[in-house]
């Protein structure tokens, strides 16, 4: 059985019925932005491609899949009861949990009543005359909204190999992101894992548990740094709740929404000695401060780089007791943090069991997937599962799979082919009336932060528009030429701007994405907001209002 991207059959086609804004997604920020806009009194329709809310918590069910960000400055901040009456249960929360806190959210706001499921959009093509956007599902049923607001998520088009003989395959094989409801056995079953990203790093810890045989196909090492999750302890949830306001605070204080920032230190302005004592303490304390709250320099002094890339090159080759093993797993082509940093909880250890094999396909390519298992150019295989762990089609991906036509009846996807163009990565030259969710060019980082954001921003604008009277708002190009120059100025000197990742927009998957480019926002989030809240404070005058 070959792994399929495919979701499940649409519904009952709805009859045509015309809204005031029209949101793809019931993700985070398709729930919070049908929440706000409810507040300005506009009727809203949300169409989700999945059966549930909770965008990438409910697509990505595979085995292992937990935050990477503490749990408590990942959930919403915008509604204190909300706050009061959830209780995560661990430092970085499972899926499940987090699947749960969304359905939570959405019960509590009553979400689900302007919500479609198993509506997946298909096109959208702006109405020049009207100023409106026809939206047409892929039922072909049509629908249409003055607002077209794009929530699709900026990791949610996965991506398959190109391998041949994928429909041979005789096992099971699934993409860890289109994961059965129904959990999998993987007991005693021979199982292969495709991919060491983030997501393979969670899926390989959690699957060597159980399984017979676990085969991992390595082609490129990840940095990995331990998660260091635990539960959270009475004292500790009466702590969090108590914290709140300084926890979201200190989120929009950091480089990434992250409770973590920058040391201000430069690598080489200590010692070896208290720089090995700090690395220590970063590779022993919880989450992503090793990445993100490293010297000031790590990521773009390549000479403070190879230190910390040396530091944890030896923890590595301590936890792994096959020498071989560890060498494999040590990013040769890359620094550490020039990627994005899998965090792993026993992953390395993992490589010293019996049932675990790691393959170097770099070295053995896989030649093609059989009906048995695959086949590299050194051996052939035999599997029960396959598991692709094989990423996303970032950033763009879900807007090149949808026909969106703006003005003129230009395709986004074209305007797009050599690198997105935004205004503070919301609008679009050229899309009138458009607004995009965590689309390109927006901060990342700790994600719900930047949603709540995005979110704020355009609800403030359409609050503007209605006080107004207006009705059509776009981009003007100079302030989308300026906004772009900054977005270039700030990639300069970055380490992870030479290396080939999503971060760079590269999938060796896709055709037409080998080109590195500036696919995302690399400033600090605070910067970010700044630009963005600049156009509100000055009249909304980079855009033209009418
Ligand atoms: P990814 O980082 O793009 O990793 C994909 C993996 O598949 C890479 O190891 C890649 O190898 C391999 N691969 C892709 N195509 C292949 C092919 N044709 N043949 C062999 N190997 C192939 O994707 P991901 O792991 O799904 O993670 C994407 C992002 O999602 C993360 O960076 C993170 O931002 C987010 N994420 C977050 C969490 C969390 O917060 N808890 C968890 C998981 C993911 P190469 O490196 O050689 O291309």
């Amino acid at each position: 059985m070959a792994a399929s991207l495919a979701t499940p059959a649409t519904a009952a086609t709805a009859p045509a019925t015309d809204f005031d804004a029209i949101i793809i997604g019931a993700g985070m920020s398709g729930m919070y932005q049908l929440h706000r806009l409810r507040e300005l009194g506009l009727k809203v329709r949300v169409f989700e491609a999945g059966s549930g809310v909770g965008g990438t918590w409910y697509w990505n069910r595979y085995p292992g899949a937990r935050f990477d960000s503490e749990s408590y400055s990942y959930g919403f901040s915008f509604s204190q009861e909300l706050l009061d009456d959830w209780n995560w249960s661990e430092h970085f929360a499972p899926q499940p949990e987090t699947l749960r806190y969304l359905n939570h959210v959405a019960d509590r706001f009553d979400l689900r009543r302007d919500m479609q499921f198993h509506a997946r959009v298909a096109a959208a093509h702006f109405q020049a005359a009207s100023g409106t956007w026809e939206v047409t599902l892929e039922d072909g049923s049509r629908h249409s909204a003055r607002y077209l607001i794009t929530a699709v998520g900026p990791l949610s088009a996965p991506t398959l190999p190109r391998f041949t003989g994928m429909d041979d395959f005789k096992g099971q094989s699934f993409h860890t992101a289109r994961w059965p409801h129904e959990p999998v056995d993987f007991t005693g079953k021979r199982v292969a894992v495709i991919g060491t990203g983030a997501t393979g790093v969670q899926t390989i810890q959690e699957v060597a548990k159980t399984a017979g045989q676990l085969t991992v196909f390595q082609r490129t090492p990840n940095w990995c740094a331990p998660l260091l999750n635990s539960k959270i302890t009475e004292e500790e949830q009466r702590e969090i709740k108590a914290s709140y306001p300084a926890i979201f605070q200190r989120c929009q204080e950091t480089f990434g929404c992250f409770l973590h920032t920058p040391d201000p230190r430069n690598t080489f302005d200590v010692t070896p000695e208290e720089r090995e004592a700090f690395l220590e303490q970063l590779y022993a304390s919880r989450g992503f401060g090793i990445w993100v709250g490293n010297f000031s320099d790590m990521l773009t002094n390549p000479e403070a780089n190879a230190v910390v890339s040396d530091f944890v090159a030896r923890k590595i080759r301590q936890r792994v007791k096959d020498q071989a093993v560890a060498e494999l797993l040590i990013p040769k082509n890359h620094g550490f943090g020039t990627r994005r940093v899998p965090l792993e909880t026993k992953y390395y250890e993992v490589y010293n069991q019996p049932n675990v094999k790691l393959v170097d396909i770099r070295a053995t390519p896989i030649e093609r997937i059989t009906a048995q298992g695959l086949q590299t150019s050194a051996a052939e295989y035999a599997f029960d599962i396959i598991i692709y762990a094989t990423g996303f089609d970032a950033l763009t991906g879900a807007f090149d799979r949808i026909d969106i036509r703006g003005e003129g009846g230009q395709s986004l996807k074209e305007k797009w082919s050599e690198g997105a163009e935004t205004l503070v990565g919301m609008l679009a030259e050229g899309f009138p009336n458009m607004f995009m969710l965590l689309g390109p060019h927006t901060a990342l980082g700790n994600i719900p932060r930047s949603i709540e954001f995005n979110v704020e921003w355009v609800t403030a604008l359409l609050k503007h528009m209605q006080a107004q009277g207006q009705t059509r708002v776009a981009a003007r190009p100079a302030a989308v030429n300026a906004w772009m120059d900054h977005v270039m100025d700030c990639a300069k000197g970055l380490l992870a701007m030479e290396v080939d990742s999503w971060m760079t927009g590269v999938n060796s998957n896709v055709e037409g994405k080998q080109v590195r480019r500036i696919a995302r926002y690399t400033g600090s989030a605070p910067a970010y907001r700044a630009w963005a809240q600049d156009i509100a404070a000055k009249g909304y005058q980079d855009l033209a209002l009418r």
